[in-house]
């Protein structure tokens, strides 16, 4: 067996700033990955984290130095599988003969260190192997559980930055989104009309908006209460997103009973077809439905380079859906 290689603390203390001074959260991981692969001459360093614990069968791999490592792997038949027992792991010599799933790995001796958590808990390891029959000088040890302390911040760190990045698209989320129908909101409809119209002005893309009222709404909460009205609503913005073409259309709730839907890539023409449908099917189900005749009354607009601005816009296409009311409802304006 190839002696001890000597420890040399200028590296050691090398290494672990060079790991720490510049980084943190996955940067961290995979410098202490490279760190500890120079300083421990090894062939292949990994840190991994816990899928499932006690017992802990199955790792997720957060950085490994090379490149054919996969993503999550089980223990069983690696010497890792030994580190989730909690102790740090020393094999000298023939892992690739006494470990099934590292037959063909070339690799001779290993040396695994648990990742702790503050209740003394095995949350992942790092994983050090070389193609050498070696032992460790007995300071690798210190330096590795250094790492390894530090490394459980860092997981801890991530966890809390993909916790919080959660929370943050869920309160995103909120903010655009119109909870009784789960449509986009009135503040989202300025938003994208607006960055619509500057994209209409800038390149030569194609947008239409078309303004839908239900028609005699009053008589839907006087027939059914305020929450058979809803109700209505409801299941209209469904109609709503059911007839909604990906990747052309976004509905909005822009008030009480008015939706928008904003298309982009479309003609006015192409949108009197779309909404003639939507409009039937709307019409059938609620002629279909306890409530009865239901009805819709549509203003279509095409955005244009030369108006001012796209409240111009929203008010045309306003006026065009009261021209659909002054026409007996239930039609479409363009
Ligand atoms: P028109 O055909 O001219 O559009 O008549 P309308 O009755 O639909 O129009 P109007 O704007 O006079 O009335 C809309 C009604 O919608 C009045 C309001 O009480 C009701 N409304 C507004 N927001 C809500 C809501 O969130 N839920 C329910 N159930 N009703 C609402
Ligand atoms: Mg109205
Ligand atoms: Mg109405």
């Amino acid at each position: 067996m190839n002696k001890a290689f000597d420890f040399n603390p200028y590296e050691a203390l090398k290494s672990i700033l060079e790991a720490t001074s510049l980084h943190i959260g996955k940067d961290f991981i995979k410098s202490a990955a490279d760190e500890i692969k120079k300083l421990y001459k090894a062939d292949l360093v990994f840190i991994t984290k816990a899928v499932n614990f006690n017992p802990t069968t199955k790792v997720e791999v957060l950085y490994a130095t090379n490149k054919n490592i996969p993503k999550e792997f089980e223990l069983v038949g690696t010497p890792c599988e030994l580190v989730f027992q909690n102790k740090i792991v020393e094999i000298h010599e023939n892992v690739n003969k006494d470990f099934y799933k590292e037959r063909n790995s070339g690799f001779e001796s290993f040396y695994g260190v648990p990742i702790n958590n503050d209740g003394n808990e095995c949350i992942g390891h790092i994983s050090i192997f070389s193609k050498e029959k070696r032992k460790l000088a007995k300071e690798l040890e210190d330096i590795a559980l250094i790492y390894s302390r530090k490394i459980e911040r860092e997981i801890f760190r991530l966890e809390l930055e993909i916790e919080n990045d959660k929370i943050r698209e869920e309160l995103e989320k909120l903010t655009i989104t119109d909870p009784l129908t789960n449509t986009y909101n009135r503040r989202h409809f300025i938003n994208s009309c607006s960055d619509l119209f500057q994209q209409v002005k800038r390149c030569s893309i194609k947008a239409t908006l078309a303004y839908i009222d239900i028609d005699d709404f009053k008589n839907i909460n006087d027939k059914f209460g305020h929450d058979g009205g809803d109700k209505v609503l409801t299941e209209f913005s469904n109609i709503l997103k059911d007839q909604t073409r990906n990747g052309i259309d976004k509905i909005y709730r822009i008030g009480g009973e008015e939706f928008c839907i904003l298309s982009i890539n479309a003609t006015l023409d192409s949108t009197y077809l779309h909404l003639n449908r939507l409009m039937n099917t709307s019409n059938t189900y609620f002629e279909n439905s306890q409530y009865g005749k239901i009805t819709l009354s549509v203003g279509l607009v095409e955005f244009t380079k030369e108006l001012e601005n796209f409240n111009d816009l929203v008010n045309i296409a306003d006026k065009k859906m009261y021209q659909a009311k002054k026409n007996g409802k239930n039609t479409i304006v363009k």
